[in-house]
């Protein structure tokens, strides 16, 4: 989609912070970090929310969890700790309507969340 700005950061047409890209899934830095490790795990497939997610898309949710726990290896807060987030619509805090695997570390994390 020409107006999301992920598929633009996917065409390359924005700049990115990119640690990981396969023909499926890209991984880049969140330009306003809240933790000292946030990087975001998107599907190159435009998909607007969870809520649009279908079971074809099993596959490919399950691989974004299999990246992030790479990542986070390779960040090295696998031991530490970490968390994972999907915002979904309003409630959830959703801001970039391009689902997004939220991957936070590199501190403690509070519970419940805001
Ligand atoms: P959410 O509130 O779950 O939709 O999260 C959207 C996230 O995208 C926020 O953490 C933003 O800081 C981040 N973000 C927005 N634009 C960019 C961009 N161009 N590059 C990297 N991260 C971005
Ligand atoms: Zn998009």
């Amino acid at each position: 989609m020409t107006d999301c700005i992920f598929c633009r950061l996917i065409k390359g047409e924005l700049p990115s912070d990119i640690v990981y890209r396969d023909d499926d899934v890209i991984a880049f830095r969140d330009i306003d970090p809240k933790a000292p490790v946030h990087i975001l795990i998107i599907p190159l497939k435009h998909i607007r929310t969870v809520n649009d997610l279908s079971p074809a898309d099993q596959m490919l949710v399950g691989k974004m969890i299999l990246i992030a726990q790479k990542i986070a290896e390779q960040e090295r807060i696998d031991q530490r700790g970490y968390r994972l987030i999907f915002n979904c619509n309003r409630d959830g805090g959703q801001a970039v309507y391009h689902i997004h695997l939220h991957l936070l570390g590199g501190r403690g994390m509070h519970w419940p969340p805001g």
